[in-house]
């Protein structure tokens, strides 16, 4: 499998089409447990890459993947866009440093992980994106190579956010509720599991 410019420009669009639509549950689920603007952020963060679409494909995949994340951390705002906004800037920079897709995918992948973690002082199981984005970098790190590994990646995302719901969080400002953090989905973790799941259906083709 190689990854053509095509299927990328078509991939980012699904992508951000899809966080677009997933907005006002990201709203819902914010407001049980934060401010109630994730989806809003979001979607003006999807917005404005879907409104570069055009250049963001004429370019390499590294500095697509950059201008992904400068988008939105000029965009989104809040706690989840820089954190959003790192991840793909460190992606990009990763290959832009001898990482190659697809062969690199997992490593790729762990230096935005990585770079969330940096950013947000924090690791899976405090109740955040970190708690899809690290078992996905798991099954990529274990499962790569498999027949399945989309489907696969698919199940782990879908799985790792409804896990957040019986956690309570301890970064971001759902920690602020304490124990009544505990019942709901984390929003950034459903964020990343409808971002990934776009992308997995987009590459299903
Ligand atoms: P804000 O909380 O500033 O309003 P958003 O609502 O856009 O920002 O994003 C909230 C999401 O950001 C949370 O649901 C969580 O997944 C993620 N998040 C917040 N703080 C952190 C952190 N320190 N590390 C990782 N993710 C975090
Ligand atoms: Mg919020
Ligand atoms: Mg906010």
């Amino acid at each position: 499998m190689s990854l053509q410019p095509e299927t990328f420009k078509s991939l980012v669009k699904v992508a951000a089409e899809q966080v677009i639509a997933s907005a006002p549950e990201l709203t819902t689920l914010d407001q049980a447990i934060g401010d109630g603007d994730h989806g809003t952020n979001m979607k003006r963060g999807f917005e404005a890459v879907l409104g570069k679409l055009d250049a963001i494909s004429a370019q390499p995949f590294d500095e697509a993947l950059k201008t992904i994340g400068k988008t939105l951390v000029m965009t989104v705002g809040g706690a989840s866009g820089p954190l959003y906004g790192s991840f793909f800037l460190a992606a990009g920079e990763a290959l832009s440093h001898d990482k190659h897709l697809p062969d690199d995918l997992a490593e790729v992948f762990a230096s935005g992980v990585d770079a969330v973690s940096k950013r947000g002082r924090s690791h899976a199981g405090e109740k955040t994106m970190l708690d899809v984005l690290v078992p996905v970098l798991e099954t990529l790190k274990t499962d790569a190579g498999q027949p399945d590994i989309v489907e696969r990646i698919r199940t782990t995302a879908a799985e790792a956010a409804a896990r957040t719901a019986p956690m309570q969080a301890t970064k971001g400002r759902a920690s602020f509720l304490g124990a009544r953090s505990v019942g709901h989905v984390d929003p950034g973790a459903r964020s990343s599991c409808v971002l990934l799941q776009a992308v997995c259906a987009s590459l299903e083709g």
